[in-house]
């Protein structure tokens, strides 16, 4: 089968491999739509992960099954499937002790384009099926559906790590997709102000579509400066990061009250180590909590995030700025992703 690959560290390419074998509790699945995504390009381009050879990339997909092993019993060929970028092993310790996208490890739920071959392929395989896929509810857009991979549940997860409450005054940092999901997770949840950072017109325009009711551009001064501004020096009660790198965190410690939470979904690439200012942090005394999570993958979320879109609760479309059609464009698509170009948000390929 053909996929396009991680080569090795700064480059893709197409590649020939055997087709996956399909395990009794497995499927194989054809993708009829995928989307390139900002971790792709942290792994090819950054190393985050370290090096990877002729590794097919990509982890959001909507697909049609092809195949499935002896013990599945919800799925059969033929069903058309929304698939989570993350693929956890259900009977794992780690799924029983309530973080399955860390079953088999660290990050290890993250199977597609990190421990095995992607979704940019012809044909891709899925782990636990029952589990992990979610059949595609009657009438969705195919874009849409692919949206609920990663950026849906990746940016509401970052209000649930941020535990925005109603009311509350929420920072996001970073308005790409996933930030704009953030933003759209803190309104459904019940957010007052919410202060959202970025400086690509559209990006803001989304934004504020989504609920964001006052807009950050970090060019122009420090957050911590223009936070104190528009909140009369009060700060914010939860923060959720989407955006920006180590260095981000000190100055949302700064922004953050007393019994603040910051929420991390932001992918941190590169640098070291995130510094926690000590005054900032109330000499340790202060209350203010850092987490930082890998998005939930899973059947049971995806029908759920999936009711969203199918009730009107949320509408992804604002998202999708950039249609291809056929699996040759894939390759584009990901550079498209790379360059990130200021009028895009997300590129979606149609099979
Ligand atoms: P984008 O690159 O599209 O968006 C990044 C946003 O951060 C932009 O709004 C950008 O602003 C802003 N930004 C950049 N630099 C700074 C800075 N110094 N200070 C403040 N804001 C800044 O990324 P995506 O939305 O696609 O993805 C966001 C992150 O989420 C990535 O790291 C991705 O890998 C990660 N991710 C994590 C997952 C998880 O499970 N935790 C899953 C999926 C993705 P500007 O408008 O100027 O571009
Ligand atoms: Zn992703």
């Amino acid at each position: 089968m053909k996929g396009l690959a991680m080569r090795r560290l700064n480059e893709i390419g197409w590649i020939e491999k055997e087709a996956p074998a399909c395990g009794p509790l497995d499927a194989l699945v054809r993708p009829l739509a995928v989307a390139p995504c900002s971790s792709d390009v942290h792994t090819v381009w950054e190393g985050a992960m370290g090096d990877r050879r002729d590794l097919i990339l990509g982890h959001e997909a909507v697909g049609e099954v092809l195949e499935v092993g002896a013990l599945v019993r919800d799925f059969r060929p033929g069903d058309k499937v929304l698939v989570p970028a993350i693929t956890p092993d259900w009977n794992s310790l780690e799924a029983q002790g309530g973080y399955s996208m860390h079953s088999g490890g660290m990050l290890a739920g993250w199977k597609f384009s990190n421990f095995k071959d992607g979704v940019f392929a012809e044909v891709f395989h899925v782990n636990d099926a029952d589990g992990n896929l979610a059949h595609l509810p009657q009438g969705m857009d195919l874009a849409a559906a692919v949206m609920l991979s990663d950026m849906v549940p990746t940016g509401l997860h970052g209000a649930e790590l941020a535990d925005v409450q109603f009311g509350d005054a929420v920072l996001v940092v970073g308005i790409g997709p996933v930030g704009l999901m953030a933003v759209a997770g803190a309104a459904l949840r019940g957010a007052g102000a919410i202060y959202a950072v970025g400086s690509r017109p559209l990006c803001q325009e989304v934004a504020k579509s989504y609920g964001a009711t006052a807009i950050i551009d970090y060019h122009s001064g420090t957050l911590h400066e223009q936070i104190q501004e528009l909140t009369h020096g009060r700060g914010v009660d939860k923060a959720i990061v989407a955006g920006g790198d180590v260095e981000t965190f000190a100055e949302v410690f700064k922004v953050l009250r007393p019994g603040g939470r910051i929420g991390n979904v932001n992918y941190l690439g590169s640098g070291e180590a995130v510094q926690v200012p000590r005054l900032d942090w109330g000499c340790g005394m202060g209350h203010k909590l850092l987490t930082g999570g890998l998005m939930p993958g899973g059947r049971l979320r995806m029908e759920k995030l999936a009711a969203m879109v199918t009730h009107g609760r949320l509408d992804v479309q604002p998202l999708l700025t950039h249609r291809f059609s056929g699996f040759d464009k894939m390759e584009e698509a990901l550079l498209l992703m790379k360059d990130k170009p200021r009028d895009l948000i997300k590129p979606v390929v149609m099979m």
